[in-house]
């Protein structure tokens, strides 16, 4: 089978030929149809984070296809079925995080292209308790940004409890925005979209927000409150100043949802006495559950939200990394196999 490999942190991947593995005890064996292109693969590919991926690996967390074989103690009726291979690759399933329904702080957890092998290959191996059924309504191409982007961004407005007539500020409009003005729609949220590139806010406009602020020539935190304020602002974009501006642009009892994560071990200043005197809450919210993204997966199917999305070969993935990077993907760029 093809993989796109990565052999050296900020090197180009490789396209090797691999033999498609076996699965194991509790494994599943994926051909894959689709794997989106998350930013953090591009992390994971340039050694960015403090704690780094073991050498070489297949990055890629967004990997959808039918089940083809199933390993020693797996169900033969998953065979044929087609499923999502997500970032959580596999958890503990015992620990207090485990047994609540919070099995992504589990810390046993495994991370699919990341900590062991991805979805950039034509068959992957995953854990038969981590995949994620895709229903039939929901084509392959558009479930893999759900499985990453679609759940994470779902995930934030859950963890910022919004209710109806909030103003929800979303600080980056491609790939997790795109999606995250939807879910915060569906809620009844105001919407405000932040970013830096016309076509992106475009979109945010086009899927329904309600104010759309370029930060390169406007200030969003003037922006925003002009609106009234935000009760919540996601932090989807990696840039130091969108922490800031989003805390900022809070009204008093607002909630910041930090998602993004920058390269090398970055941190955020918090001005006490606006965080004390505003009432303000910090929430860091990581990807979703198996259970968030089945919600994802069946919001989707019922048509409550729309993918956008540009398909590109296995072999195009390096040039899709420098589109993503460069800000020029519209929004989500998707390998089809
Ligand atoms: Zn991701
Ligand atoms: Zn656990």
């Amino acid at each position: 089978m093809k993989a796109a490999v990565v052999t050296g942190f900020g090197k180009p991947l490789e396209i090797q030929e691999r033999p498609v593995p076996e699965p194991g005890p509790g494994q599943v064996l994926v051909r894959m149809e689709t794997c989106g292109i998350c930013h953090t693969d591009i992390h994971a590919a340039r050694g960015d984070w403090p704690v780094r991926p073991r050498l070489p690996f297949v990055p890629g967390h967004e990997g959808i296809g039918p089940v083809t074989a199933v390993g020693f103690g797996v169900g033969a009726g998953l065979v044929g079925s087609r499923v999502a291979v997500p970032w959580l690759g596999s958890s503990c399933g015992s620990c207090r995080y485990c047994v609540t329904g919070r099995e992504t702080l589990c810390e046993s957890q495994v991370n699919t292209g990341y900590s062991v092998d991805g979805c950039y290959a034509e068959y992957t191996v995953a854990d038969a308790r981590a995949v994620v059924r895709v229903p039939d309504a929901v084509p392959s191409f558009e479930a893999a940004p759900l499985t990453c982007a679609g759940v994470t961004t779902y995930k934030a407005i859950k963890a910022a409890a919004v209710v109806p007539a909030e103003r929800v500020a979303v600080f980056g409009a491609g790939g997790l925005g795109h999606l995250a003005v939807q879910y915060a729609r569906l809620v009844g949220g105001f919407v405000s979209a932040v970013d830096i590139e016309p076509d992106k806010l475009g979109l945010a406009h086009q899927l329904g927000a309600d104010q759309v602020v370029n930060s390169r020539t406007h200030d969003p935190v003037e922006e925003i409150g002009r609106a009234g304020g935000a009760d919540v602002a996601l932090v989807l974009a990696t840039a130091p100043q969108a922490f800031e501006q989003a805390f900022r642009s809070l009204d008093r009892g607002g909630r910041l949802v930090v998602v993004a994560l920058p390269g090398g071990d970055a941190s955020m200043d918090l001005p006490i006495h606006k965080t004390v005197l505003g009432g303000i809450s910090v929430i860091g919210s990581v990807v979703g559950t198996r259970q968030d993204l089945a919600e994802v997966f069946a919001l989707h199917a019922a048509g409550r939200t729309r993918v956008i999305a540009e398909p590109r070969r296995l072999e195009q993935v390096d040039d899709a990394f420098d589109e993503v990077l460069g800000g020029r993907a519209e929004a989500r760029l998707v390998l089809e196999f």
